[in-house]
Order: C-alpha cells, then structure tokens, then sequence
C-alpha cells in the first residue's frame, strides 16, 4: 500500500450545488478529525464505516463550510483505503479552501486518475476495469456505456483470464515433464495442445472482429454529408441534431477549418465532420478543394449524399459521384415533397442504399436512421454476450497473442520440439496478462507447485 494520503475535488471545477473532496489514504480519519466539528463533538474516526455526518469544516478556528461527510474504511472502499469524501457548497471557491486545508493538514494533491490508479494497485480492479472507469466517464451515447459498464464489471477480465488459465496449464505441464520426464509424458501432446491453440485463435480473432464496431460506438461513426450547393445537407443536418442551429461561421483562414459534432441517432454516435462547411450552405467539395474532401471522404466511416431530387444531375453531382462511388454511401434524394426530375435510375445503378426523404418534412429520416443501424451494426446493437473492444492497447495486445498462438501452431504442424512451444506460450500469457495489468512472474512457478507437484 501506498504510505501518501490523496486529496481531490471529484467533482467538476465549476460552481454547481454541491461539490465533493475526496481523500484516501492511512491519514484519512486523522485529517479529517482535525479539521470537522460535528454536533456532538465525536471524531469521525471512531465512527461506523459507511455513514454519513453533519458538521462543518474548520482550519483552526476559521470555519470553511457546512458539509456532510462520508466515512469509507478499508478494505471495503474504491481504493481499499480509508476513504473520507466531505460534500460541501460546490462553490469553486469553498471547495478549493477545503482541499487546501485538507493537503495543510496532510494530505497530498492526487494526481490526474491516482484514485483509480490505487484501486488498482490494491487490487480491487484489474487494469481493463480502471481503463473502463474513464470510458464510463467518457461515453458518448448508451452502448459505449454499457459496453464500458460490462468491462467495468470484470466482463473482459474473466475471459481474458479464461484464456490463460488454459495457457498457463500447458505451460507448466510441458515445464514438468521437461523436469520430470518419468511422470510426465509428452507423447501427442502437440495434438493436444493444437486444440487449445485453435479454440483461443478463435476466441481472440472474436474479439479482434469486435474492435471497428467498438471503435464505433465509442468514438462516433465518422460521417461526411456530401452533395451540391442547396440539395439540402444543412436543413438535414438540422434535421438529425433535432433543433434549428445558428449557422456557424468561422473567419477565414484564421479558424480550424474542420469542425465536428456528434448526432447521437437511437443510441449510435455520428461524428459529423466539417458541419462548418455544410451550414455555410457551400458546397463542400467545391469549397474545401479536391484534395480535402477526397481526404475526408476517406477518412469517412460513412458518406450521406444527399441529391436534390427536384433537379436533374448536374456536373457537381458527376464529380461527386466518381469520388464516393466505391465508399460506404447512403444517397438521399431529398426534396421528394417536390416533383422528382432526377435522373433515378443512374442513381440506383450507381449505389445500392438509396433513400427518398424531405429533409425539411421529416419524411425517411426514420429509414434513415434504421439503415445506418443495418449498415454498422448488422441492425442489432444488442451486446448479449460480446464484449467489444474499443481500446487500442488491448487490440494490439490481443494481435500479440494471436501472432504467439500462430507461431505455436506452425510449431506443432512442423513437429518441432515442445520445449520450444513454450517460449510463445509464456508470451501468448504475457501478452493477455498486460491487458488486465498482470506481470508473469511468479504465476508459472505457482501453478507448476500447486498444481502439478501433488504427492511428491
Ligand atoms: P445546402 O446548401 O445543401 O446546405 O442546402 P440547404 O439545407 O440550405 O437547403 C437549400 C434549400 O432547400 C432551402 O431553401 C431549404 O429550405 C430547401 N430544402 C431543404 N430540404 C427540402 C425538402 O425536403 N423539400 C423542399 N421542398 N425544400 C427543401
């Protein structure tokens, strides 16, 4: 355990009705004794853990503010430390004095995450659970949110653990009967082992196979809205944001020139890029150049072109056309509240998700929104069982594995020796271990000795 004693404001630094400091560490009852006066004078440190206590919070003599505080006592706290949290005023003010007097009487500032940090370190939660916690934080509609939530719940914990329990058990058979070759046999082994080999191949690519998905929810479906001046793009984009927006204008060349915003859609994020340039009612491509608008249309997860059906194609449609036509496109052949003159059927034979809407009826924004469900997430975004992956660091990990279990299946098909299996085994381990934040160390050795050194 760490011997420092933290303190925090954990809630935000703006004034709001209340406000939390929090603190955690050995000296958490000490500190606090020292600076809350409740009613009958006793000290908190004495009291029950999780209960709550009336008071105020003095430096000497000075009084600071009114509170109720929270008494947590380890182990059975976030960070398995005594933990006190004082709800004060959320006065930025009054919360600051509070975490001034708190480090004056001994406490040390946290750092960004340290209390997530201890939880960890202490082993209450796993590494993929401490990552979760800022997912949680960060999620930006309710899938992400209950994706973050199942891992948050041990969900990738247990079946990364899974895996190498299988792992670490081949391991140390193989390390046994290296040493002891009289009571352990290695004869078809290898068959053996490339059972468990391709049931975790399977097992990781599954999870690999959920990291775009993941990537979506998470951060937001990269969309580009596409189309000729006046077809419509930012009476739709209204539209799908749900309000009427003051256009936004930035001072040329002094300004980002790409802006985004995200239009949660039943619960799937678009990251609408360069909005800016579509509520200037300018035509994007014509208005960022070529290059531009070729790079943000590949950069694009989806394209929505939206057509003004109540004109026929003209040469800004043709060279839209030839730049998305090979991409993840939904053309909306908007204005169809008017008589349609557009060339439709070049239009069909062209992309096969076509949509006649009235961006300013409201008409097929319903279709809309289900044919982005059916073209991202197969038009389930249930989880069920799946976990998905959305960290980069655990997709790289994983691809780690998979290149280790490769190699041991290559190994096995070629006959080589089984020691040598073991190398990428142990790294195959490691690799699984490093997402949840365990070293190898000493597991090898314990499982050898607990396991496979009965009666010996
Ligand atoms: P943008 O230049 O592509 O952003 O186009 P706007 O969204 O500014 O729309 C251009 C004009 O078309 C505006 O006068 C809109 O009111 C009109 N408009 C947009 N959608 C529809 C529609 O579904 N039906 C009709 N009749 N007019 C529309």
């Amino acid at each position: 355990m760490n011997d420092s004693t933290i303190a925090a404001i954990s809630t935000g630094l703006t004034n709001s009705g209340i406000g939390i400091v929090r603190i955690s560490g050995c000296d958490s009852l000490k500190i606090i004794d020292k600076i809350f006066k409740g009613k009958n004078n006793k000290k908190l440190s004495s009291e029950k853990t999780y209960t709550a206590h009336y008071g105020r919070i003095y430096d000497g003599n000075k009084q600071i503010d009114e509170v109720i505080v929270l008494i947590m006592k380890a182990p059975n706290t976030y960070t398995r430390e005594d933990i006190v949290e004082i709800n004060c005023h959320g006065g930025v003010l009054v919360m600051q004095q509070i975490l001034e007097t708190v480090i004056k009487y001994g406490a040390v500032p946290a750092e960004p995450g340290e209390f997530t940090k201890r939880a960890f370190l202490n082993g209450r939660i796993d590494l993929s659970q401490a990552e979760a916690v800022m997912d949680v934080i960060n999620s930006k509609n309710e899938y992400a949110l209950n994706n973050s939530i199942s891992i948050l719940n041990g969900k990738l914990f247990n079946k990364i653990e899974e895996l190498r329990s299988i792992i670490i058990n081949r391991a140390a058979f193989i390390e046994s009967a290296l040493d002891d070759p009289e009571h352990y046999d290695l004869d078809n082994f290898g068959d053996k082992l490339l059972i468990d080999v391709d049931n975790i191949i399977n097992s990781v690519n599954c999870m690999l196979k959920t990291f775009n998905n993941g990537k979506l929810i998470s951060e937001g479906i990269n969309t580009v809205i596409v189309g000729k001046p006046n077809a419509g793009k930012s009476t739709l984009l209204n539209n799908l944001l749900g309000e009427e927006r003051a256009i936004v204008t930035d001072v040329a060349g002094t300004t980002r020139d790409t802006l985004e915003e995200f239009i949660n859609i039943d619960g799937i994020t678009l990251k609408v890029i360069d909005t800016a340039g579509i509520r200037k009612t300018v035509d994007i491509v014509e208005s960022i150049g070529v290059k531009k608008s070729i790079d943000y249309v590949d950069k694009s997860d989806l394209i929505l072109y939206v057509v003004d059906a109540s004109v026929k194609l003209d040469d800004n449609d043709y060279d839209i056309i030839n730049m998305i036509k090979d991409k993840n496109v939904i053309v909306l052949q908007n204005k169809n509240d008017l008589e349609i003159n557009v060339e439709e059927n070049i239009i069909k034979d062209t992309f096969e998700n076509v949509i006649n809407i009235s961006a300013k009826n409201d008409i097929g924004i319903i279709e809309l929104k289900e044919k982005i469900k059916d073209l991202f997430f197969n038009g389930k975004l249930d989880f069920n069982d799946e976990i998905c992956i959305t960290n980069v660091r655990h997709k790289k990990l994983l691809n780690d594995t998979l290149d280790s279990m490769i190699l041991i299946k290559e190994g096995i098909n070629n006959c080589i020796s089984e020691d040598l299996y073991l190398i990428d085994l142990m790294n195959a381990y490691k690799s699984l271990g490093l997402i949840i934040g365990k070293q190898v160390d000493d597991d090898l050795v314990d499982e050898i000795f607990t396991k496979f050194c009965t009666g010996k």
